[in-house]
């Protein structure tokens, strides 16, 4: 493999619900520091139906390129149509390094792109480098438990590929009228070629609001003491119009479901206020919430790890402190 022959940093441009998912503005800003580092394009590769609206806004966000395959056969997400399209684009153009938001489709396609172009893949980076001369993408990410952070490198292959944490990259500011080049793609690939059909997608309900998208997240730990008394966590959350998040151990306690989990192995938040209430702060939990805007944390241990990362600390009885602000935000906010 000639290495000389990739040139160019690719966004893969995720469609969720009929809108650009906000990690993929967020990798077109990250990627725009690695190509002006490589004085190279920035391309964003889209996939979908009916997406060509979706051109101007990634040149805006930095993009000077836009790869688009825009056929009905890529409505839905389908993990065989969508590598079909990035291995055939990849081959035709070959970027040097293309980024994936580490969502659930970005991961599943970043992984089946990996197994079929002969290259290899860094998954949830957190932070990412261009060597300026070489070209070689420093992939950096928790390893060992969140205790070091390793920086991974494909040296021999290309494209160089990774998996980045949403919430993670800043977007640019949006600069209105930038434009660039938009290339319109094709593939040989017929509905029947395809195994994967999609009869239905089920939205899933809940009362609480998302804690990727909250404003207040009010999250607890083993502190609380039992599924009963992370109810607290839900009455201060509904008092704050909160989400709710908590640690891995309530997770694997069953007091909460996984999609409310913060951390390494859950979601990255960045609300402009995290409750961090009975957690003891492993760096497992802070990784995922320590770029919150204001943190506040509740512990009855003063040595507790979580003082060394939240902005104002009580230590106290997670029982008899958060009924007392409860009923203080509850006479405040009526
Ligand atoms: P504990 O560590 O048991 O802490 C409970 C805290 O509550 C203590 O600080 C205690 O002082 C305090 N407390 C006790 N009683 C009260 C009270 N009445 N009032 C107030 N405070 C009280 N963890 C995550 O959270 N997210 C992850 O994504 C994650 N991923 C992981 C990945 C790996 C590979 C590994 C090895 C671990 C991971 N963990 C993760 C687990 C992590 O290491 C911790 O075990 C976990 O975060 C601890 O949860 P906790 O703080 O709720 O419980």
């Amino acid at each position: 493999m000639n290495l000389e022959d990739y040139q160019g940093i690719w966004v893969f441009i995720e469609i969720k619900d009929g809108q650009i998912a906000p990690v993929s503005l967020e990798l077109l800003g990250a990627g725009r520091e690695l190509a002006d580092k490589r004085k190279t394009d920035l391309a964003g590769l889209v996939i979908g139906s009916s997406v060509e609206e979706f051109a101007s806004t990634l040149f805006e966000h930095g993009a000077d390129i836009v790869y688009m395959y825009d056929d009905e056969l890529f409505h839905y997400y389908r993990t065989e149509s969508y590598m079909r399209a990035v291995f055939d684009c990849s081959e035709k153009h070959k970027p040097e390094v293309i980024l994936y938001g580490a969502t659930p489709n970005g991961k599943d396609l970043a992984s089946a792109v990996a197994t079929d172009l002969p290259t290899g893949l860094t998954a949830d980076t957190t932070i990412l480098d261009i060597e300026e001369d070489t070209g070689l993408l420093l992939a950096s990410r928790p390893a060992f438990g969140g205790n070091i952070m390793a920086t991974i490198l494909c040296k021999k292959y290309r494209p160089q590929m990774a998996t980045v944490r949403p919430k993670v990259m800043k977007a640019l500011p949006r600069e209105i009228g930038r434009t660039g080049k938009l290339i319109k793609e094709t593939i040989n690939l017929k509905e029947e070629d395809i195994r994967t059909k999609v009869l239905e997608i089920v939205s899933e309900t809940t009362k609480n609001t998302s804690i990727d998208e909250a404003d207040i997240i009010v999250a607890g730990g083993k502190g609380l003491g039992s599924k009963n008394g992370f109810q607290l966590i839900h009455q201060f959350a509904d008092v704050l119009g909160a989400a709710v998040g908590g640690s891995r151990d309530v997770v694997e306690a069953g007091w909460i479901e996984h999609h409310h989990q913060v951390g390494q192995t859950g979601l990255t938040v960045t609300p402009k206020i995290y409750f961090a209430i009975g957690i003891s702060g492993a760096i497992q939990h802070i990784v995922g919430m320590q770029n919150s805007g204001l943190i506040i944390a509740i512990n009855k241990d003063p040595d507790a790890p979580i003082f060394q990362t939240c902005h104002y600390g009580i230590v106290g009885d997670a029982a008899e402190v958060v009924p007392i602000l409860i009923k203080a935000f509850e006479e405040t906010l009526d």
